[in-house]
């Protein structure tokens, strides 16, 4: 599996330097895209990109608001209705501008979504968050990878799944201490994690997060790829 990061910025991250949440996996037979906030939609059309299915996490906007955009590119360019693998009330939320913008999407509303995507198995677990969330696992049959979207550790599904998983993507959302919005820290994320990739990074405190991670755990940025 190829791991592209679209977009690593947090909800409150500033300017353009990281666009809000977003993960490109791609395998043989499958392309499908974990979180879709803003700017998602534009680094999909520079790397050419259309993807299969999109998987969201939970509704806070920083994690599915670009999906309208890629909506509209979908319905000019005349291709495939996009399957949208989310929890409870993003079909309501689609309802209300899909006629007034002639756009559409098959919705998959589920509490605790899953899939199979072609050759990609994708299912998911509790993530602990402020609003009702979840976390990511998807695997080809070889690999797996867990994207944790937001969430507070110690969250304890996530902490379970983890040592199956051969790639970790984590949130870290702050230097010190978040857990009061439902996040995690960088100092928290590197205690419960060996070596993750770290997302859903605020770039004002770009300095500080280099800083305390070192070559603990690798910081993804936009447009980063890894092979699994
Ligand atoms: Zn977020
Ligand atoms: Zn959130």
């Amino acid at each position: 599996m190829k791991v592209t990061f679209l977009g690593t910025g947090s909800g409150s991250t500033k300017g353009s330097a990281r666009f809000k949440s977003g993960i490109l996996i791609e395998s043989k037979g499958a392309k499908v895209v974990l979180d879709f906030g803003s700017g998602i939609h534009m680094r999909l059309e520079d790397l050419g990109v259309i993807p299969d299915a999109v998987f969201v996490t939970h509704l806070h906007i920083d994690h599915f608001s670009g999906i309208f955009d890629h909506l509209v590119r979908r319905k000019i360019d005349n291709i495939s209705p996009l399957r949208v693998f989310t929890l409870k009330e993003f079909g309501r939320i689609l309802e209300a501008v899909k006629n007034s913008n002639d756009i559409d999407a098959i919705v998959h509303e589920s509490r605790f979504p899953n899939a199979t995507i072609e050759d990609l198995e994708i299912y998911s677990i509790e993530a602990c968050h402020k609003i009702p969330a979840v976390s990511y696992v998807v695997t080809d049959g070889r690999k797996s990878v867990i994207y944790t979207g937001d969430t507070a550790e110690p969250c304890e599904p996530i902490l379970n799944e983890i040592p199956r998983a051969d790639l970790v993507i984590h949130e870290a959302s702050c230097l010190d201490d978040c857990k009061a919005w439902g996040h995690t820290s960088i100092k928290e994320a590197l205690r419960y994690v060996e070596k993750p990739v770290l997302t859903h990074i605020p770039s004002q405190i770009e300095k500080g997060v280099q800083n305390l991670v070192g070559d603990k755990a690798i910081i993804a940025r936009d447009g980063m790829s890894i092979d699994v």
